[in-house]
C-alpha cells in the first residue's frame, strides 16, 4: 500500500514514522480498562493488580510486586537488600542509567563492570577478579546489579556461582528481557530479586509499570509493603520505615493484563524481525548483529547493528540521521555508564569493551507491530546508504 501510494503521488507522500520500539496493543486491553472503570476501581490498587501479579507470577513461576515503573523496581529491590549510605555496589557497564541511578538513591556507589565480547553483558572474569581484589582489600560489594542486556540473559551460570562464593546477592535487572531464556531458566529468575519494566518501549507496556520480582515471598512482601507508604499494620499511620509511593495502579494493571495475553506474539515477533534484518543485511560487509550465545533464547528487544569503521565509512550517528531523512527512528546503543558525567566520579572496571560497542551500534526499528512492508522499507534504506 505504501509503496503504491508513494508510486503514485511520488515523494510528496509522507510517510508514517517507523518508531524504535512503540506500545502494541493486543486488542483486550481497552475492554480490561473499561471493566475497571465500570467497578469504579479506579483508585490505585485492586483486583487487577492481584490479577496481573497473579499472572506474571506464574510465567515466571515467582513472586511478583506490580509497581510504578522498572526503576522503582529495582530501587525496592536494592533497598530489601539492605543496601545503604557508602555501600558500594557493582553494576553493568553497559546498560541504562536507570540500573545505577537506584544504586545512588541509596547513597550507595556503584562500581562498574566492563562486558564481555560473545554476550555484551557482564564480563564473568572481569567481575571475579575485582572481587578477588576487593576482598582482600576488605571492601566486597553489598551486591551486584547484573543487566539482561537488549533482551539477552548475562551468563549467571558463572556469575551465580562467582558471587555465591562471597555470599553477595544479586540484583537481576531484567527490564528489557521478558520472555527471554537461558540455560533453560527464564530472565528474571537468577536474581535474588529482579526487576522488569513496563515502560512503553519494552516488550509488553502498561503504559508506565514495572515488577519487583523474586523467589523468596519474603522479600516480595517487604517490597510491597515499603511501595505502599511503608504504613504499619493498625488503625493509625504508624511508621516505622521510610516508606515510598510506588505500587501500580489498577488502570494500568488491566492494561498490563491484555499484554500477557499476547506476550507470547511479541516474543516471535520481534525475534522474526530480528531474523529478517540479519537474513537480509547480515551479508554486507562490515554489517554485523548483537551475538546471542548458543545458550540463551533472546526476545530480541532491539534489533542491535554494528558497523566495522574499517569496511564501512559511515558512523551510526552519520547513519541515524540519514534513517530520520526517511521519518525512521533509530537510536544509539546505550551510552556506557563510565562514559557519564554524572557517573564520572565513580569506579570503573575495564570498559574498553562496551565503548567500542557502542562506539559501533545503532538500533533498528524492532517493535512487534512493525509490518513486513515497514521492515522492508527500513532494511531498503539500509542498503541504500551503508551499500
Ligand atoms: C527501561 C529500563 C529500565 C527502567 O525501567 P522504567 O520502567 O522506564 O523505569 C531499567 N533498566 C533497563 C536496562 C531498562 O532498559
Amino acid at each position: 500500500m505504501r509503496a503504491i501510494l508513494s508510486l503514485i503521488l511520488g515523494d510528496c507522500v509522507m510517510r508514517e514514522r517507523i518508531f524504535l520500539s512503540p506500545p502494541d496493543m493486543g486488542g483486550s486491553e481497552q475492554r480490561l480498562v473499561s471493566e475497571a472503570f465500570a467497578s469504579n476501581w479506579i483508585a490505585p490498587l485492586g483486583p487487577f493488580v492481584d490479577r496481573f501479579e497473579q499472572e506474571l507470577g506464574a510465567y515466571l513461576d515467582s513472586h511478583v510486586c506490580a509497581l510504578a515503573s522498572g526503576t522503582s523496581a529495582l530501587h525496592l529491590g536494592l533497598l530489601t537488600m539492605g543496601i545503604g549510605s557508602g555501600d558500594r555496589v557493582y553494576c553493568s557497564d553497559f546498560t541504562f542509567s536507570a540500573s545505577c541511578n537506584v544504586i545512588r538513591y541509596c547513597n550507595a556507589e556503584p562500581v562498574f563492570i566492563d562486558s564481555e565480547r560473545d554476550s555484551w553483558q557482564m564480563d564473568p572474569d572481569l567481575l571475579a577478579q575485582k572481587l578477588e581484589e576487593d576482598d582482600k582489600a576488605g571492601k566486597l560489594p553489598k551486591a551486584v546489579v547484573v543487566v539482561d542486556l537488549y533482551g539477552i540473559c548475562a551468563d549467571f551460570d558463572r556469575i551465580e556461582k562467582i558471587c555465591g562464593r562471597y555470599g553477595i546477592p544479586i540484583l537481576e535487572d531484567s527490564a528489557e528481557a521478558l520472555g527471554s531464556t537461558r540455560f533453560g531458566r527464564r530472565c528474571g529468575t537468577f536474581g535474588k530479586v529482579s526487576g522488569f519494566s513496563f515502560n512503553g518501549n519494552k516488550i509488553i507496556t502498561t503504559s508506565g509499570g514495572g515488577a519487583l520480582v523474586s523467589k523468596d515471598e519474603s522479600i516480595v512482601k517487604r517490597a510491597r509493603f515499603l511501595a505502599t507508604q511503608a504504613r504499619e499494620p493498625g488503625p493509625c499511620y504508624h511508621h516505622l520505615t521510610i516508606g515510598y509511593n510506588y505500587r501500580l495502579s489498577n488502570i494500568l494493571a488491566a492494561v498490563g493484563c491484555g499484554q500477557m495475553m499476547v506476550l507470547d506474539k511479541h516474543f516471535e515477533r520481534r525475534r522474526a524481525i530480528n531474523r529478517r534484518y540479519m537474513a537480509e543485511l547480515g551479508n554486507i560487509e562490515g554489517i554485523g548483529f548483537m551475538p546471542e550465545p548458543g545458550d540463551a533464547v533472546s526476545n530480541k528487544w532491539l534489533t542491535v547493528m554494528t558497523l566495522d569503521p574499517n569496511v564501512i565509512k559511515k558512523s551510526p550517528e552519520e547513519l541515524r540521521l540519514l534513517l530520520e531523512t526517511e521519518n525512521i527512528e533509530s537510536r544509539h546503543a546505550w551510552k556506557p555508564m563510565h562514559m557519564q558525567p554524572v557517573f564520572e566520579p565513580f569506579e570503573c572496571v575495564g570498559g574498553a569493551v562496551c565503548e567500542e560497542i557502542f562506539n559501533r551500534s545503532i538500533c533498528l526499528p524492532s517493535g512487534s507491530s512493525l509490518t513486513d512492508d515497514d521492515q522492508t522499507f527500513v532494511i531498503d534504506a539500509v542498503k541504500k546508504y551503508l551499500g
